[in-house]
């Protein structure tokens, strides 16, 4: 099977005939046609195998998550997701893997209606790199750059799922119940926040998807926004799978603060918005938690159920000696 027959049999059903693409697959660029007044928000990410995803990662959630980690990337732009680029490197033409691979990406590129325009396809050690195009109205999509003392952080769902999965996984442990396949499900096939994105893009002052963990990645808005943020480690949104899995509650909030993957959104909100931004959540079927605060003071606090603050140490956030 040459490099044509394969995009033919895998990537093409991904690129259905639609105004928005002039031209797909099949010459040596595509053309495609933007709504007018609207800018192009663009991303790319890549996952190498072993690095992003255990190696025993199904194909098809291989092809799932490398998309999804692309469009949760444009749902933290408040853009609209509608074109993506796929740039593979195989080791070999592996039929099944191919076949599963495409079934994952076709799956959420279906449910997030964005289509395959083109890409490359190379042999080497596995490794998947796609871009993703969205549109947002001009001069209207989400910065890391605009919160402001006195907003309201929220983060959408539940934090420390994925990074107890990949846990429970480099420790060896089997997913024997059903508790611990739903965790292993947040980190496999997480759902980009795209809806919501949309939702809060006017209600927001500041967003930011998930990647890295909550700490690193809030700290990239109080970075970039010249800001501090206060947190309440007691609010920090926790799935009852992840109760379960991790009871300790200093353990727990280490996996919500610094584990990553969780690809949920943070985002800042003025305080006369928040009714708004929560019944926006929850017509979206999606839960949104206020975990704290944008203050002036710069820095990344955490805060015990009391007010007291924590630290951070290598074991995770604890009350001060
Ligand atoms: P060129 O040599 O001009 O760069 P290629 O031979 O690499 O073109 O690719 C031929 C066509 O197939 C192009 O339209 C390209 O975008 C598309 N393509 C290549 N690999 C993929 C892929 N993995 N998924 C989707 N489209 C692809
Ligand atoms: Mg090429």
């Amino acid at each position: 099977m040459d490099e044509f027959e394969l995009i033919r049999c895998y990537f093409a059903p991904l690129s259905p005939a639609q105004p928005d693409v002039v031209l797909g697959i099949g010459d040596d660029a595509a053309l495609l046609a933007p709504a007018a007044g609207h800018q192009l928000a663009v991303t790319s990410d890549t996952l190498i195998a072993g690095r992003h995803f255990p190696v025993d990662t199904a194909p098809f959630d291989i092809g799932w998550k490398a998309l999804a980690v692309n469009l949760s990337d444009l749902a933290a732009m408040g853009a609209r997701a509608r074109w993506f680029t796929l740039a593979l490197t195989l080791p070999d033409v592996d039929r099944p893997w191919l076949a599963g691979f495409a079934a994952g990406l076709k799956a959420l590129a279906a449910d997030a209606d964005v289509a395959l325009v083109g890409g490359d396809t190379t042999r080497g050690p596995l490794s998947v790199t796609i871009t993703a195009i969205g549109e947002v109205p001009a001069g209207r999509a989400l910065r890391r750059s605009g919160a402001q003392p006195g907003d309201r952080i929220a983060v959408s769902g539940t934090l420390g799922d994925a990074a107890a999965a990949l846990r429970q996984w480099q420790r060896g442990d089997a997913v024997v119940d059903e508790g611990q396949r739903r965790l292993r499900a947040r980190l496999d096939r997480p759902s980009p926040r795209l809806a919501l994105g949309l939702a809060l893009r006017d209600l927001a002052h500041a967003a930011i998807d998930l990647s890295d963990g909550l700490a690193a990645d809030l700290g990239h808005v109080l970075d970039a926004s010249g800001v501090g943020a206060a947190i309440r480690a007691a609010q920090l949104p926790t799935s009852a799978e992840l109760l379960i899995a991790e009871p300790d509650a200093d353990a727990r909030q280490r996996l919500q603060l610094a584990g990553g993957d969780d690809y949920e959104l943070c985002l800042t909100v003025p305080a006369s918005r928040w009714i708004a931004a929560q019944q926006a959540a929850a017509t979206l079927g999606l839960s949104l938690t206020d975990i704290g605060e944008i203050v002036q003071t710069r820095g990344f606090s955490v805060y015990d159920g009391n007010g007291a603050p924590l630290r951070f140490t290598d074991a995770g956030y604890r009350h001060f000696p």
